[in-house]
């Protein structure tokens, strides 16, 4: 990546008013995957003035600032447990002090651990100047919205969960993702396939009616989803992965 100036805003109005300028101009958060790329950038937008740095507990929700990095993630107690052990199977902790909770879910990323997790919760995205919208309304949506993400809330709820990232080698991406979660309902989410999470309705919908068949649930989810090919892995092996793991969750959580 190249680019030809940086600028620190010291409002959202001055970041949002760059960023609306051009498509060259660009939000740079922890910059890790911005600079992986070969975009020609105009101008580098960076948010670290803006007070975006803090996890909140808000009573219903826990409020996160977008420029929260993944090692601040991790270490929160306001954050539930399983999300905070998905963070820590990203990279090592050199890297996860400077990746952003902003730009890892603002990316969307095929391969992401934190969105899989995520989405098996209820989560909101607060966006400059004036939208909010659920994680899973951001995520089927196609592209990407042209504001800047200010926050993240995660709702509370007591509940179970369980999350496992299936990798060839350790710090590698993942070629696998399931999250699910029992709270007041069942949330059944698979990722990395090698497509953006996602959640599985028709296996969620059968588990929330009643029904107690795990390996046919299992079977639902991954019927329901597409699986691809990628220079890892075999799509007929991410269904096998997925058949496993999503029915090894649910025993779990319902233990
Ligand atoms: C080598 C490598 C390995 C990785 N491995 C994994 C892995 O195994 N699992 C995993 O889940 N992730 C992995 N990631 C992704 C990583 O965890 C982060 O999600 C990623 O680096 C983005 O975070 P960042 O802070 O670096 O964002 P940046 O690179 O700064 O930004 C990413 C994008 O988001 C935009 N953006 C950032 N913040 C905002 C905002 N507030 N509002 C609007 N737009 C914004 C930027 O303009 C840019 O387009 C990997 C990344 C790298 C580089």
């Amino acid at each position: 990546m190249k680019a030809k100036s940086f600028l620190r805003a010291s409002s959202l109005e001055e970041a949002y008013k760059l960023v609306k300028e051009s498509p060259r101009n660009k939000i740079v958060a922890g910059g890790l995957w911005l600079k992986k790329g070969n975009a020609d950038v105009d101008t580098l937008i960076d948010l670290s003035l803006l007070g975006l740095d803090k996890i909140e507990d808000k009573k219903d929700y826990v409020e996160v600032g977008a420029m929260v990095s993944q090692r601040e993630l991790e270490k929160s107690p306001l954050i539930p447990e399983v999300i905070r052990e998905a963070t820590k199977s990203i990279m090592g902790p050199a890297f996860r002090e400077i990746a952003t909770i902003g730009g890892s879910v603002y990316g969307k990323y095929g391969f992401s651990d934190i969105v899989t997790v995520l989405l098996a919760h209820h989560v909101e995205l607060v966006f400059y100047p004036e939208a909010v919208i659920t994680l899973d309304e951001y995520v089927k949506k196609p592209g990407f919205y042209d504001g800047i993400l200010t926050n993240m809330r995660i709702f509370k709820d007591k509940n179970k969960a369980y999350f496992k990232k299936v990798e060839i080698t350790a710090l590698d991406y993942p070629i696998l993702n399931v999250a699910v979660v029992k709270g007041k309902e069942y949330k059944v989410v698979v990722g990395s396939r090698p497509l953006v999470a996602a959640l599985c309705e028709n296996s969620m919908k059968y588990l929330n009616e009643g029904g107690k068949d795990f390996a046919h649930a299992a079977e639902l989810a991954v019927e329901e989803l597409k699986f691809g090919d990628s220079i890892a892995t075999k799509s007929s092996y991410r269904k096998q992965l997925a058949l496993t793991y999503v029915r090894r969750a649910l025993e779990e959580v319902s233990k």
